[in-house]
């Protein structure tokens, strides 16, 4: 079954852009341009990744989804839609104020790369699992606290760990405690912003697998944003790749590792360790020379001709559409017809 068919979110042409201030009367000197006409879905039960390099705009569109940029950026100029199919409801979570979207977090949970910052020092895990329950529904203090216990297995702690505190357990723990908060309201969706990056590579592997079987388990969606194709190609259904704020691919999993068709997404490819010693002998990594350019002066045309290889006069001054070439396959590059 196509699960696009169905989606549980759509976002159409979301742009996010920053206001700059400056000079003594603060006005607005320029904008950074942190997502630029991003669209895409995501089924239930669906996993996509998103995938790019720092500052390509996937938290930024992370954060979009749940609508907390304004927090973050009071000034933060927004457009598009991000509509989520609740049952017989749609939401578009972009046009909710912060205290109206609140009705709808039970169902959008979010879980972060540093599960350190993102757990308060000074609460217990019971207190930390439990805070959603108590904010979402009205189970008993009693009811809240098997729900913890019941949580935490699930995420393969135990209930002694209930009464700890975050500095007690390891990164790998304490992203689980991360977890099973997220899990608490039985979301439909979680967005994972990069969750094991800052995790020994021995742990993360452990994480993803949990992901991956809380998922099948829970019937969940999820985001897993990533800024390395090898942390999303196990888990994820479809993945789409990033830059610059722009989408440059959008493919299923297998089709994308088959026959990436960006360069950008090549190159991302490329860098990818196979298993096999002796095919990995044969990869050849191609580098992408150069920085990435700053956002509040994005490159004209195609936002990835200053560090493309196949870069000509077309690619500076026109920018490429996002084309479909095959069947849920879209590429935004002129080299592809
Ligand atoms: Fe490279 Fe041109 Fe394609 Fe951009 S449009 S990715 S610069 S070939």
């Amino acid at each position: 079954r196509d699960p696009t068919q169905s989606p549980l979110l759509e976002i159409r042409n979301l742009k996010v852009h920053f206001p700059i201030h400056g000079g003594i009367i603060s006005k607005k000197v320029g904008t950074v341009k942190a997502v630029d006409g991003v669209s895409f879905s995501i089924g239930r039960r669906e996993i996509v990744g998103l995938v790019g390099e720092s500052g390509c705009g996937k938290t930024t569109v992370g954060r979009a989804m749940i609508n907390i940029l304004h927090h973050v950026a009071p000034d933060v100029e927004i457009s598009g839609e991000i509509l989520y199919h609740f049952g017989d409801e749609t939401i578009d979570f972009g046009k909710l104020t912060s205290h109206e979207v609140r009705k709808y977090r039970s169902r959008v949970q979010m879980i972060f790369q540093d599960p350190y910052a993102s757990l308060n020092p000074r609460m217990t895990v019971k207190q930390i699992v439990e805070e959603p329950l108590k904010l979402h529904t009205k189970k008993t203090e009693s009811e809240r606290r098997n729900t913890v216990i019941n949580l935490l297995e699930k995420v393969g702690l135990q209930a002694v760990h209930a009464d700890r505190f975050p500095h007690e357990f390891s990164g790998g723990q304490r992203q689980r405690v991360g977890i099973a908060r997220a899990l608490a309201t039985n979301p439909d969706l979680i967005i994972c912003d990069e969750p094991v990056s800052a995790l020994d590579v021995s742990i993360q592997a452990q994480v993803i697998n949990l992901l991956k079987q809380l998922q099948d388990e829970m019937e969940l969606a999820l985001i897993f944003i990533a800024h390395d194709l090898s942390v999303v190609k196990h888990i994820s259904t479809r993945i789409l790749v990033l830059y610059l704020g722009n989408m440059v691919e959008l493919a299923d999993s297998a089709d994308l590792y088959a026959q990436p068709q960006h360069p950008y997404t090549q190159a991302l490819i490329s860098a990818v360790p196979i298993p096999d010693p002796e095919i990995e002998k044969t990869r050849e990594l191609i580098l992408i020379e150069g920085d990435l350019p700053s956002p509040t002066s994005p490159p004209s045309g195609c936002v990835f001709h200053t560090r493309c290889p196949h870069v000509s006069e077309r690619c500076i001054n026109e920018r490429p559409k996002l084309r479909n070439v095959n069947r849920g396959h879209s590429v935004a590059c002129h080299l592809v017809l």
